[in-house]
């Protein structure tokens, strides 16, 4: 097999076991025209169908389909012992039908077994191709090909990847608040950490009793208290006297994150109480 189309198989069948879930040994359902052209053109079926598949492969046949080979009697016998070797896929038809319709009743809707299906009728493969996750397989000219995904297995796959992108209702319902919390408290953790030579200097400057003392009263405040406004003012004041050639801007940049930081510590001390 040319290298190129290795490449497509591969990413082809890629696509079929991460969005709908195919795995190896790959069950493949051969149906009677593919094992009689098989055994016409000598073609080693198993083992082609395992390096188009890139993988482990189970053959199978229904037993309409084997039915209809046992019909051909002795001309076809080759292509009876070939199919003698696979799997019989029980399709519970009671009185053999077509080899296509049973084919296609066994896929069902979903193709929830997910079968590759190695057949050479032309028809089939085109009903096929409306149901979404089908791998088709056929014989042209002595040469096992996997067909392009059909339109249908396109837009399923298309719409599982979108909604891949956004959580579904059930996702938010599982975020709770301590990982809503998170980030806010990553952010105060980059606010701390630029700047840890202000912050070691401030504490310096006050006695670190007093200062919790104050944080405890500052909370049993009001948010928008004139308490508040009081307290930054005190701070300016010590601000401007241990760093004169701050600007005024500099100091108001900062005093929110400061409070932000106080708040959460008096927050902890009025849990503990
Ligand atoms: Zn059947």
């Amino acid at each position: 097999m040319r290298q190129k189309r290795a490449k497509a198989y591969r990413k082809l069948m890629a696509l079929y076991s991460n969005t709908f879930g195919f795995r190896q040994p790959y069950q493949v359902l051969v149906d009677s025209e593919m094992c009689k052209s098989a055994t016409d053109l000598r073609i080693e079926l198993v083992k082609q169908l395992g390096s188009v598949l890139q993988g482990d492969v189970k053959p199978m046949i229904t037993q309409c389909c084997i039915h209809e080979l046992y019909l051909q009697g002795k001309a076809q016998q080759s292509a009876v012992d070939l199919a003698k070797n696979f799997e019989r896929r029980k399709c519970n038809h009671r009185e053999p039908i077509p080899g296509d319709e049973c084919v296609f009743g066994v896929v069902g809707d979903t193709n929830k077994h997910r079968y590759v299906i190695a057949t050479q009728s032309q028809p089939l493969r085109s009903r096929l191709r409306s149901i979404p996750a089908v791998p088709l397989v056929h014989i042209n000219r002595a040469v096992i090909v996997l067909e392009p995904p059909s339109d249908a297995t396109l837009r399923v796959k298309m719409s599982s990847e979108e909604k891949a992108l956004y959580p579904a209702a059930s996702d938010f319902a599982l975020i709770s608040t301590s990982s809503l919390v998170e980030p806010i408290h990553k952010k105060r953790k980059g606010a701390k950490a630029p700047n840890p030579l202000s912050i070691k200097k401030k504490i310096m400057g006050e006695d670190k009793e007093t200062r919790g003392e104050r944080q405890f009263h500052v909370q049993a405040q009001s948010r928008d208290s004139v308490r508040v406004g009081e307290k930054r003012k005190r701070e300016d004041n010590h601000m401007t006297t241990d760093y004169p050639l701050l600007g005024v801007g500099d100091i108001k940049n900062k005093t929110p994150l400061k409070k932000r930081r106080r708040r959460k510590k008096v927050a902890n001390i009025s849990t503990d109480l």
